[in-house]
């Protein structure tokens, strides 16, 4: 049987004939529906969700997988993983692996398949074992306090992340550094129906002791705390209670102390403990509304925890003190916007909390070597989103994906251009879309949309959203990307179903319309000084490490800065670190809404696959060479195959490829003779090397 026959449907797209979507897709369902969920665009790999464990992964296919080389077997994540991580060991390069695709499409699962690829396959050692052991514990930490069940998703990771696995000089890995992305932090004081909050809540109420639930003065009862949606207490499939002792047990490994992780779980308790903390109007004599606190209890507890004294909580949820230069004013707070505080603090402390515990595990795993090291980075980060309402958070994720975009055109495109201008070898233009002027269009230093937004931000005098949204109207009107309601031109139509407080983005996956509302406060991303200040009292001293601006001494006037330009420093950070690596993509797709093994929607993959420009992808890719090799390495493998070239060969490597090549009489059409590499033009003709080498 060749490699061809073995396939169901082509293995990899790029022999894709007619090449359009209704054959892509087609291609993908019918592998999906044979349970080959994996399949190539050259080195691409397009991994479609099988909701069910199947009898693929684990130590015996490690073993295949490691002794092969890339298309010699199925398509596979762990060749994928096997040809970075080889490549990483042998040749030198550090690697990236970029993981995309939209929320429930595997992408968290593939990091996992790859990490444990990698662990499996470099050396082992006691250092090295426990090494290993950090890394891969530091998932179970990071998914309790960054993952939820959402509708999409049962385990939904609620941030982005990057993690650079640092090798020696051998392969074996030395630690790494975790970078995370925008916490959905919102969902710690509100979720949809039918979404639950953080697991973490969920997994300390089911899964404490009696005396942990007693020192932390906890009820098992969902029900009993108001950040807990009480319909959505269980996930199917998913055991809380025994999670939570593998979190513990995960911390440990990773080497937080005991003292650490009940810091943290106090820390955690406290936000529960936050959303029963009720208030009330009251009116003043002056007639001015202001508020207090309805029922003490949850605040009294509070206080006892941390070490606060729960008047001045009171006094810091309830008022606000404005500051200028010459003297202070304090304001009372409405009930309404007492609230808004106390969800506000709830949030800050939330995500600064699990900021710390990646800092914390990142100071565990850290490398502390001179040594030149060897690094490979996988990033798991949301896709890009088009929901029914779009706000600032989907804005900052599409505006992520589109620089990803930018990435994979410069990186797979260029490259593979300049490949072809250095080793000699005429190239077939292929028309891409650049979307620089996307990108340019938000991130433009000085006239992006979130320059504009942080110029709203820190403006004095009355801003709102819809000032902002006046501004970029104005500045934006005539830019090819971007409408709205009031930019009409020449060439668009007046569009009725976007409304008044709207902006759209034409991006490179789509337009999507975001309505600007909250804009200027999910950006201002304030929180009250006398929130900080009263937080950075408590005896805690977590509690307190979180808040070092609440330090009076610290209290310089200067403003952090907004959580946009905080994104796009990360973000630009982040795709310095992805150029300076080879890049490797995994693809990963959702093969329906339901979460239901066997059920491929093909309107659902066919977005999908113009999000991620899979048929852009191939056409490239065929527009050139699947496969190209150096001569040496290449008359190495294939030597045998050709009775000029062996046993012996004494010529040169070039020669001896011609050679090898012109006796198997394949069409000439199929290679190219580079000056340092040999060009076959479609896997087909590999596949046959392959077959032959293997009946020798
Ligand atoms: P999000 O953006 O919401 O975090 P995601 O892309 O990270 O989504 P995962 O959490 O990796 O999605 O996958 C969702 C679920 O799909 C998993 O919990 C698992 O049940 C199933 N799944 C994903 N990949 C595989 C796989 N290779 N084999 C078996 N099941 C899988
Ligand atoms: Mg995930």
């Amino acid at each position: 049987m060749t490699l061809l026959e073995r396939s169901v449907g082509v293995e990899d797209l790029v022999l894709l004939e007619p090449l359009e979507e209704k054959s892509l897709l087609q291609n993908l369902q019918l592998r999906y529906q044979n349970k080959e969920i994996y399949t190539y665009i050259g080195n691409v790999l397009i991994s479609v969700n099988p909701y069910q464990q199947l009898p693929i992964y684990g130590p015996e296919f490690i073993a295949t997988y490691r002794d092969y080389t890339f298309y010699e077997q199925k398509p596979h994540i762990y060749a994928l993983a096997n040809m970075a991580y080889q490549s990483l060991r042998d040749l030198d390069r550090d690697q990236c692996l970029l993981i995309t695709g939209e929320s429930g499409a595997g992408k968290t699962e593939a990091s996992k398949l790859v990490m444990s690829y990698v662990a499996a396959v470099c050396e082992k050692g006691e250092q090295v074992n426990s090494v290993k052991e950090q890394l891969l514990q530091s998932n179970p930490v990071l998914e309790a306090f960054g993952n939820a069940k959402t509708i999409r998703n049962n385990n939904s990771s609620r941030f982005g992340k990057y993690m650079d696995v640092e090798f020696d000089f051998k392969g074996s890995p030395l630690g790494g550094v975790i970078t995370n992305y925008l916490l959905e932090k919102s969902r710690v004081v509100k979720q949809l129906e039918g979404e639950r909050n953080f697991h973490i809540f969920y997994q300390l109420l089911a899964g404490a002791d009696a005396q942990l639930m007693k020192a932390l003065k906890l009820e098992p009862d969902v029900s009993s705390y108001a950040y807990l949606n009480p319909k959505v207490s269980r996930v199917d499939g998913m055991d809380d209670a025994s999670n939570f002792k593998a979190v513990q047990n995960a911390m440990a490994v990773i080497g937080f102390s005991e003292e650490e992780i009940r810091r943290v779980l106090e820390v955690t308790a406290l936000v529960l403990k936050l959303g029963n903390v009720k208030l009330r109007d009251e009116f003043q004599a002056s007639g001015v509304s202001a508020s207090g606190i309805l029922d003490g209890k949850a605040l009294q507890e509070i206080g006892e925890m941390v070490g606060l004294n729960s008047n001045d909580i009171e006094k810091a949820l309830c008022s606000r003190t404005m500051e200028t230069a010459k003297e202070k004013v304090v304001t009372a707070l409405n009930v309404i916007q007492a609230h808004y505080a106390r969800d506000a603090l709830a949030k800050n402390i939330y995500s600064r909390l699990f900021n710390w515990i990646v800092n914390r595990i990142n100071d565990s795993i850290k490398v502390n070597t001179k040594e030149e090291k060897k690094v490979m980075g996988v990033l798991d980060i949301y896709g890009f989103e088009i929901l029914e309402d779009n706000s600032f958070e989907q804005f900052v994720i599409n505006y992520c994906n589109e620089k990803l975009q930018q990435v994979f055109i410069e990186m797979t495109l260029k490259e593979e251009q300049e490949e072809y201008k250095r080793e000699g070898i005429p190239w077939t233009k292929v028309d891409y879309f650049d979307n620089g002027i996307i990108c340019n269009l938000i991130e433009h230093n000085q006239r992006g949309i979130l320059a504009m937004l942080d110029e709203e931000c820190l403006r004095p005098g009355v801003v709102s959203d819809s000032t902002f949204l006046a501004k970029l109207n104005q500045l934006f009107s005539k830019h090819s990307h971007y409408e709205s309601k009031v930019t009409q031109n020449a060439q668009r139509q007046y569009d009725h179903t976007m409304g008044l407080s709207c902006f759209r983005i034409c991006h490179y996956a789509g337009k999507v319309t975001y309505s600007v509302t909250s804009f200027i406060d999910k950006n201002n991303d304030l929180l009250f000084r006398d929130l900080s200040q009263v937080m950075w009292k408590a005896q805690h001293p977590l509690l307190r490490s979180l808040f070092p601006e609440g330090d009076p001494k610290q209290a310089s006037l200067k403003r952090p800065p907004t959580a946009g330009t905080q994104f796009k420093n990360s973000v630009s950070i982040l795709m310095k670190n992805l150029y300076a690596k080879n890049p490797n993509y995994i693809r990963c797709i959702k093969p329906n809404e339901q979460q239901q093994r066997g059920l491929f929607s093909s309107e659902l993959v066919a977005v999908q696959a113009r999000y991620l420009g899979l048929l852009e992808n191939v056409r490239v890719r065929r527009a050139g060479y699947a496969f190209r090799q150096g001569y040496g390495p290449f008359l190495e493998r294939y030597r045998l195959l050709s009775k000029s070239t062996w046993p012996h060969w004494n010529g040169g490597d070039r020669e001896g490829v011609e050679k090898l090549l012109g006796e198997l009489s394949l069409s000439p059409e199929e290679m190219t003779y580079g000056k340092t590499k040999i060009f076959i033009r479609s896997p087909k003709t590999l596949f046959f090397l392959e077959e032959q080498r293997r009946l020798r």
